[in-house]
């Protein structure tokens, strides 16, 4: 604290002594012709460097922002938004003229009304219109080793509050607020900085090979569990996010820009983007993001910088930062920067890349965005109003979806977590009071419900319809490229419904449903219930939401005595119990159980009932061999080099922080010796694990599993436990399904230089010829996949008999026989399996009847692999049951002996 007001107080005796030179003794060279004004504190007197000398870390960043608030409190506010997992604080900036910022709070308001023509007619939009200011929205470093949009973003403020007489900036002031997420990820990019500036040398090393240019693992790209939360936009799983969007929802700024890096040899790019488009976007917003695009062309030219557009970068999953706000009427787009990965890199061309260079190209696209923007000021406004018009009339218009209702029959803690989803998306959800009808469907009150004929309505719609094309000619080019033996031009996942990840039951109408009903807050809490506190026998809880998950995590880690049933069960001829129930008896517990339950219940929103009888009529009594004790299971994850990040880091975040239980992070290298004696559990994310896990790795792990460890690998670590030099599972992965041709004259000659001759017709002939003859399966960039559950199994107990989830890559492995294992999740038949998404016609019949969960036992232990990742983006939340059980209940099922 003393330090801060010391470096304030050295900062002003600076300015008061030497009033001119402040700029003169700054390297402020990025815009031309401009006079920097004094009362404004530099980068030089707030941080002892220059722009661009350094890359600034993020306590130095809130520095330099606090610094600019003190000197111009009347142009410019600090807002926190959030706390990191690692606790750093998350600020935006907003930066205007003396009287926007008076009046932030005001114009606040008036956006509000501006975008809820329910309540705003035209002549009062207009009257809005004619009062608000024009507003940007500039988001930075996202990716933390995306690291000059950072100091750009400060350069950025700089510029605006000391130079607010230069053309531009007055042009801009005069009618735009500009708003500035300078660090939109701290964790990661103090990962970067710290590592950084610990490997660096006597210079600075601009060779790729350095350890300057290499990042290790995890790289800073992710925040602290590891996700990229430029994909997070969708299920909100990320503090950082739900920051984000509580702030967008409340400015709702016209245009919002994510800026970015790529690789150091590449030039700039920004809008326009490249296709495909979601088809929810409006001609006006892709009009104004042309403009935007065109305006830095014109910067771009005149100081001399390459630049590109419409490659690479699309814009059609809704879960970007540049994708999310066009949902509220925003206008959008994403920016790139070659990146310098450090101070300095060497193009390929030999040019010098510095940080200073990149620092200067996204801080003249954020200025000329913001003129952009100010040039544009009445027309964004009218478009933003009139989004929210033809949002409203679409809605209306939809005689099919116009209404999406979600029954609340099953699963209620999934359905509870899908509506205040949608509320934190600013999405109306509706939650009936009393029982009503619709499109001649009986629902029962507390089922939810979405009018797609509201500001949002777009947004509902693209998240709970179950299928979002893409464009046709798209589709067309993408399968010609593919036929040429080319890489298609899919960036990332083609399916998104909600409902379906979820794994929720929801229904359309088109008719106006009439019921009374209240609006969903995104915290309404989840309610639980415990029938017959006083029980005398037991509680049960019935298995088959996270709400019981929660339950059973929350016992185990309070010493409480939980037994879980196998199968179903029907206590006294009168209710019936899901297999998987859990069973907490009093006579094997403490006298303070009942407290305990009531205050579980109360934290976790389970449903319990209390029993006064054990006597099950139908199924496994509570002393049956059927009906296994649990217990607190000790978890590790293999952690570091070779694994996934992602994936790691995804699976860790649903363990510890959707089911509240812990994991110890193992780096590989030491599962190749180590006594894994101490652990229940052995999960292993997704990666490429034969090299560093070699003979001793595989044969510690296999011996482990035998004395009872339960081995979970997921996703492609599935291939690694199938290798037949590694020996974990026994399942062989497939090549591509081919028509049986002449493959059999090929083989004969295999090993000669000489081949027999063959004659060929057309190019065709010519392209199948020169097939690698061991191909896998074409890569998909990720669809929703049907997948049907065994229903007789301990570990699906309480598992939906169908379930969605990723199919994603290639790896489609043949089923386990029975002498070894069992396949108890597959894919759906090939017409069924694609449940939303674009997916390649071969793929889906090759997919059909596949596994998807295999359980091998092995010894005292066992070994269950997920052929596809069950984790992804912690967005799958239909697949969470089964993933529980697949620790708790599969460490209750092993032998091992008492550890
Ligand atoms: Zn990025």
């Amino acid at each position: 604290m003393k330090i801060k007001q010391s470096l304030i107080l050295f900062a002003t005796f600076i300015i008061m002594l030497n009033p001119l030179t402040s700029a003169a003794s700054d390297n402020y060279d990025m815009w031309p012709n401009t006079q920097y004004n004094s009362d404004i504190p530099t980068h030089q007197q707030i941080l002892g460097y220059g722009v661009g000398e350094r890359i600034t870390n993020h306590g130095d960043m809130l520095r330099f922002f606090e610094a600019l608030e003190r000197a111009a409190p009347n142009r410019i506010k600090l807002f926190e938004y959030g706390r990191t997992w690692e606790g750093r604080k998350l600020i935006y900036a907003a930066i205007g003229s003396v009287e926007n910022i008076k009046n932030l709070a005001v114009h606040t308001d008036n956006i509000q009304k501006l975008a809820d023509p329910r309540i705003t007619n035209k002549k009062a939009a207009q009257q809005l219109i004619n009062k608000l200011p024009s507003s940007v929205w500039l988001q930075y470093g996202v990716h933390g080793n995306e690291i000059s949009s950072t100091d750009a973003a400060m350069m950025t403020a700089y510029h605006l509050l000391a130079a607010p007489e230069e053309a531009t900036n007055k042009k801009i002031l005069n009618n735009t607020v500009v708003f500035i997420d300078p660090l939109q990820n701290p964790d990661g990019r103090t990962r970067f900085t710290s590592r950084y500036y610990a490997t660096v040398g006597m210079n600075h090393s601009s060779d790729r090979l350095s350890a300057e240019q290499n990042e290790p693992w995890p790289r800073g790209r992710s925040n602290h569990y590891l996700f990229d939360m430029n994909r997070d936009w969708l299920a909100i799983t990320q503090p950082e996010t739900a920051g984000r969007i509580k702030s967008l929802n409340h400015r709702l700024p016209l245009v919002v820009i994510d800026l970015h890096e790529m690789g150091g040899d590449q030039s700039y790019y920004f809008a326009p983007a490249a296709q495909p488009f979601n088809p929810h976007m409006t001609q006006d917003q892709i009009d104004n993001m042309n403009a935007i695009g065109k305006n830095h062309g014109k910067h771009f030219d005149s100081i001399g910088f390459d630049y590109f557009t419409r490659e690479i970068f699309d814009a059609f999953y809704p879960g970007y930062g540049d994708s999310w706000p066009v949902f509220y009427g925003a206008s959008a787009a994403t920016y790139e920067v070659a990146s310098s990965r450090g101070e300095v890199f060497q193009k390929l061309t030999g040019e010098k890349l510095t940080y200073k260079d990149t620092v200067h190209r996204h801080f003249v696209a954020s200025i000329s965005t913001a003129e952009g923007v100010a040039d544009n000021h009445k027309k964004l406004l009218n478009n933003f109003y009139d989004y929210q018009v033809s949002a409203i009339a679409e809605g209306k218009a939809n005689k099919k979806e116009r209404f999406f209702i979600m029954p609340n029959k099953r699963d209620k803690a999934g359905n509870h977590r899908l509506a205040t989803l949608m509320a934190q998306h600013d999405v109306e959800v509706q939650q009936a009071d009393k029982a009503f009808k619709a499109c001649g469907i009986n629902y029962t009150a507390g089922a939810y419900f979405i009018d797609t004929a509201q500001p949002r309505g777009r947004f509902a719609k693209t998240t709970f319809t179950q299928q979002v094309d893409m464009p046709k000619d798209f589709i067309k080019e993408q399968e010609r490229r593919r036929a040429r033996q080319l890489n298609d031009e899919i960036y990332d996942v083609t399916g998104w419904s909600l409902p379906l990840m979820f794994n929720i039951d929801t229904n359309a109408c088109g008719k106006n449903i009439k019921v009374a009903s209240h609006q969903i807050n995104s915290d309404s809490p989840l309610v639980g219930d415990i029938s017959n506190p006083e029980a005398t026998v037991a509680y049960l809880v019935p298995w088959g939401d996270m709400a019981a998950g929660r339950f059973l995590t929350e016992a185990l880690q309070a010493g409480i005595t939980v037994k879980s049933a196998d199968k179903a069960f029907t206590l006294d001829n009168k209710s019936n119990y899901p297999a998987g129930t859990l069973i907490i008896e009093k006579r094997t517990n403490n006298d303070d159980l009942t407290a305990n339950i009531q205050k579980i219940t109360q934290n976790t929103g389970a449903i319990v009932n209390g029993v006064n009888t054990s006597w099950v009529t139908k199924g496994p009594s509570f002393g049956s061999g059927n009906t296994v004790t649990m217990s607190a299971p000790k978890i590790a994850m293999a952690w570091g080099d070779s694994v996934s990040s992602l994936s790691a880091g995804n699976t860790r975040f649903v363990i510890e922080r959707q089911f509240n239980y812990p994991v110890t992070a193992i780096r590989v290298n030491k599962l190749t010796r180590a006594d894994l004696g101490n652990y229940h559990v052995l999960i292993l994310p997704s990666g490429h694990y034969k090299n560093s896990l070699g003979k001793n790795g595989a044969d510690n792990i296999k011996n482990w599993v035998e004395q009872g460890g339960v081995l979970i690998t997921l996703g492609n670590a599935t291939r690694y436990a199938a290798d037949s030099e590694v020996g974990l599972l026994a399942v062989k992965r497939e090549l591509a399904y081919k028509e049986k041709t002449e493959s059999k004259a090929k083989k004969d000659d295999e090993k000669e230089s000489t081949t027999v001759g063959t004659l060929y017709k057309d190019k065709a002939t010519l392209l199948k010829a020169s097939e690698n003859s061991k191909d896998s399966p074409d890569f998909v960039a990720g669809v929703l996949a049907n997948i049907e559950v065994d229903q007789e199994h301990w570990l699906t107990a309480g598992v939906h008999e169908k379930l969605v989830g990723m199919a994603y890559g290639n790896d489609i492995y043949a089923p386990i026989k029975l002498e070894a294992g069992k396949n108890l999740a597959w894919f759906s038949d090939a017409k069924n399996v694609l449940a939303s998404g674009y997916l390649w016609e071969e793929n889906k019949k090759q997919l059909a009847y596949k596994p998807f969960l295999i359980h091998q036992p092995t010894g005292k232990g066992m070994v269950i692999s997920f052929t596809q990742e069950p984790t992804t983006r912690a967005y799958l939340d239909g697949l969470n049951v089964m993933l529980m059980n697949s620790i708790f209940r599969a460490a209750a099922h092993a032998r091992p002996l008492a550890r």
